[in-house]
């Protein structure tokens, strides 16, 4: 099978298996969905759950974090790890947004990756998440790693691996694909330990990088987990 009939395979598995638009962090706009995807690396989305809701309620948007001290903001998203940085960054990011773009997120990649802390992953999460806007495909660990063993990329550098992706899969299904191969990777194609034996995937995927292929009789697909068919985090 080529690889765009497999790659459209994969697609058509994936949403399957997740119906629904479920998002990982919790966002009640672009702003707060900007931060927390800020927040998100290096540590896990339970844990930025956990730290938004008193952020957002201390400062609920760009001009109200803009006048917080760095040692203030610190302090609340500590425990995410990397908090010096990260709060120099989203201090930077709220100043620019306050006086460049009149409080509001922009809606272009080009002045996404402008803000401080704002990469092209995040920028693609950013668009998709809370404008609909399928600029490109975010690349995190998740995604590299799955990419890889599905035979869609042989790099490791996350701007070819996108390349690769988006030359793969139609336009309109891009933010779809990050947001559903997260999942996937949570639930089967772990990073240490692939659910080979249980996927859907396995008659498209050849497993590079992985062990040796499980026997037919385990080959069953795999039921996704109920609470992410309900939205719940995994
Ligand atoms: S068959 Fe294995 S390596 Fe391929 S997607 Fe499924 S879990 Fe991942």
């Amino acid at each position: 099978m080529q690889t765009a009939d497999r790659a459209a395979r994969v697609l058509e598995l994936l949403r399957l298996r997740y119906p629904t638009r479920d998002t990982h962090l919790v966002a009640r706009n672009a702003w707060e969905l900007l931060v927390a995807t800020v927040l998100a690396a290096q540590c896990t989305d339970v844990r930025v759950n956990q730290v938004t809701p008193g952020l957002f309620r201390r400062w609920p948007g760009p001009a109200e974090l803009a006048r917080a001290t760095q040692e203030e903001l610190e302090e609340v998203i500590r425990s995410t790890g990397f908090y010096h940085n990260k709060a120099t960054n989203l201090l930077g990011a709220a100043r620019r947004v306050t006086e460049a773009h009149g409080g509001e997120v922009p809606r272009t990649m080009a002045e996404l990756v402008q803000l401080p802390g704002v990469a092209r992953k995040t920028a693609n999460v950013v668009l998709w998440g809370a404008y609909g806007i399928n600029e490109g495909i975010a690349v995190d660990t998740h995604v590299k790693r799955i990419s890889f063993r599905m035979g869609f990329t042989e790099s490791t550098d996350p701007v070819r691996i996108e390349r690769d992706l988006m030359a793969l899969f139609p336009r309109d299904a891009w933010g779809d694909v990050n947001h559903m191969l997260v999942w996937f990777g949570r639930h089967v194609c772990d990073a240490r330990a692939p659910r080979c034996g249980e996927c859907e995937m396995i008659e498209v995927c050849p497993r590079h990088g992985v062990g040796e292929k499980p026997g037919a009789a385990a080959r069953a697909p795999a039921k996704a987990p109920a609470k992410s068919r309900r939205g719940g985090k995994p």
